[in-house]
């Protein structure tokens, strides 16, 4: 990735290229590592890798012996140190996490990974129930729930909606049972256009929020239902967005999942 204009990183070897495309498959060194991966340790869209080079005391001519990457919310983040460094290694094992652009400022040099719907939301519990007629997933950020979804029938989708729909998830900040401030103004606001063969309806209550997905027949496809003051109209509308981008109509093939808008 990096290494590519910086020869100094060339010790950083195979590793390079991988990450920075995603095409994994058939990589030895990265097969080894399947299934142990690294958590990006914050819930953001988006986080800043910091890439410090680490100098061994005789290493001044030959260049750095490694580097430390930090992970931060931000250019402005400066308080990133408490969190454990990241090696190189650690960086090729993050799963879910696309990489983005280079980034340079005063402080040094980093790049940008950007979260995809492959991974759930950081700190948000996803639990699936299966009855005979339905289908319920509960979304929980600090073991209090803050949206369910409740599929007729069986589930047309994937785990891409789920995790999705707990990237819109408020925080533990927001995660409680109290009212909304919201009114049912904003539901027009909160409103996805419709997709192909389903629409959406969203209903604004003051304990809870409720998005409809009905589809060509006239029939509640899935129901999201939200609740705790956490939800702005912001985060309901991501998670419309994320039943727009992720379900699929019934008896439709099911198209490949495109990227977060
Ligand atoms: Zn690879
Ligand atoms: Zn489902």
């Amino acid at each position: 990735m990096l290494e590519a204009q910086d020869t100094r990183r060339a010790r950083w070897g195979g590793f390079g290229p991988c990450i920075g495309r995603g095409q994994c498959d058939g990589c030895p060194i990265l097969e080894a590592w399947r299934g142990q991966c690294t958590v990006v340790p914050v819930n953001a869209p988006r986080v800043l890798v910091r890439v410090d080079p680490v100098f061994a005391p005789d290493s001044l001519f030959t260049g750095p012996a490694g580097h430390r990457l930090w992970v931060t919310t931000g250019p402005n983040d400066g308080d990133f140190r408490h969190r454990r460094p990241w090696s190189w290694e650690d960086a090729a094992r993050v799963r879910g996490w696309d990489v983005g652009r280079r980034y340079y400022d005063e402080h040094g040099e980093g790049f940008w990974l950007e979260r995809t719907a492959r991974v759930p939301a950081l700190g948000c519990v996803i639990t699936t129930r299966a009855r005979g007629s339905f289908t319920r997933h509960a979304f929980r950020v600090a073991r209090c729930r803050v949206a369910l979804l409740h599929c007729a029938g069986e589930c047309h989708h994937d785990v891409d909606l789920l995790n999705a729909i707990s990237h819109a998830c408020p925080g533990p900040e927001g995660a409680n049972e109290e009212r909304s401030d919201l009114r049912w103004t904003h539901a027009a606001l909160a409103t996805p256009p419709p997709a192909d063969n389903i629409r959406f309806h969203v209903d604004i209550r003051p304990m809870s929020v409720k998005i409809a997905a009905i589809n060509g027949g006239h029939l509640e496809q899935a129901r999201l239902t939200l609740s705790g003051s956490g939800w702005t109209a912001e985060r309901i509308r991501a998670a419309g967005d994320a039943l727009r981008a992720h379900l699929s109509p019934p008896h439709l093939s099911r198209p490949a999942c495109g990227p977060p808008r």
